[in-house]
């Protein structure tokens, strides 16, 4: 349920409400939108029994939200949210791309790939220290030495760091170093992780399961919400169906659809989405079309001698360098900037 006051509702109106609803033990978060403030209420709304909140002094009405995620829902949050990270705005007019090798393999792949990307305009890089493997025996990434290797690629290029955490004691650690917690496909649904990066407070890209509905998502990036944490950005990037050509299936009816249910922005993997090189710059085209507020992308110098498998799906630099200029004509026809 949220509680939608009133225009001219006064602070001490709202605080009052807000304290009346907490006195049952349920929780509130705000929405102080331009126009209106909203209360939502988080947890189970039965314990507020017969109390009148809707006569409440301030109060213009209560809605109930129908989604099972609240503060995930437009209905709570009616204007896109604007996520910053390393002064950088994501979620608004412009595009914002991400981009770099699978993993960190040493400090000289990573700041070259950096420079590179940076030169074309990416402005973050992103490249896993933690990597989550299918199998046990696969490179698992260097973990603190290649986190240290991405703050020498910040240090070399100004651009922001996003890498990946996987379990929710090396929240801290990650944090140290990172601008942005990558939540990765597998671990969508980990919820004592969710809960941890929601804690921090720092922005995380949460990317969908890969057997996930949109609605299951959502309410993964509710755990992180419901932690006070709004800087929340979901990342579509493929689900597995029948079709076996392509690694996953990128499914971008889910861009147009998160718009619709959610105030978040939206990004799009298509390298994992596709796991096909020349099909990467095509669908990073279509989900930019379709709405994404940016994209995450694989990009490296030498993807034939990748620590990875990924780098049959990874961008060359001149490839990359293309597709930013290709998107720059693109973005005009639809309204936004890169
Ligand atoms: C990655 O970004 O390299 C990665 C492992 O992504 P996903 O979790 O989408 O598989
Ligand atoms: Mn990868």
């Amino acid at each position: 349920m949220v509680i939608v006051m009133k225009r001219d509702a006064t602070q001490e109106q709202i605080d009052r409400v807000v304290k009346r609803v907490e006195s049952v033990g349920l929780k509130t978060q705000l929405n102080l939108g331009e126009e209106l403030t909203v209360v939502a209420v988080i947890g189970d709304k039965t314990r507020l029994g017969d109390i009148p909140i809707e006569s409440m002094v301030g109060v213009e009405r209560t809605m109930p939200i129908s989604a099972p995620y609240k503060l995930a829902s437009r209905q709570f949050h009616e204007e896109p949210t604007i996520v910053e990270a390393n002064g950088t705005k994501i979620g608004g007019k412009k595009i914002i791309v991400m981009a770099g090798p699978c993993a960190v393999e040493n400090t000289e792949q990573i700041v070259h790939i950096a420079k590179v990307i940076a030169k074309s305009g990416a402005t973050f890089i992103r490249g896993g220290a933690f990597k989550p493997r299918t199998g046990p025996y696969s490179f698992q990434g260097y973990g603190e030495p290649a986190l240290k290797m991405l703050a020498e690629a910040k240090k070399e290029t100004g651009l922001g760091i996003i890498t990946e955490v996987m379990t929710p004691h090396e929240v801290d650690l990650v944090a140290e170093y990172t601008d942005i917690f990558q939540l990765g496909t597998r671990n969508m649904q980990n919820f004592y992780l969710l809960r941890e990066v929601g804690k921090s407070g720092k922005p995380v890209v949460l990317k969908r399961g890969f057997s996930s509905t949109i609605e299951e998502w959502l309410l993964a990036a509710e755990y992180i919400l419901a932690e006070g944490n709004p800087n929340v950005i979901l990342c579509e990037r493929g689900i597995r169906t029948f079709e076996t050509h392509t690694r996953n299936t990128l499914d971008l009816n889910a861009v147009p659809a998160i718009k619709e249910l959610s105030h978040l922005p939206i990004f799009v993997d298509p390298s994992h989405g596709t796991g096909i090189r020349s099909l990467v710059a095509p669908m990073s085209k279509a989900g930019i079309a379709a709405g994404a507020d940016g994209l995450l992308l694989e990009v490296h110098h030498d993807p034939d001698n990748s620590m990875t498998g990924d780098g049959i799906q990874s961008l060359f630099p001149d490839q990359f360098d293309q597709l930013m200029q290709d998107l720059e004509s693109l973005v005009g026809a639809i309204g936004r900037e890169i």
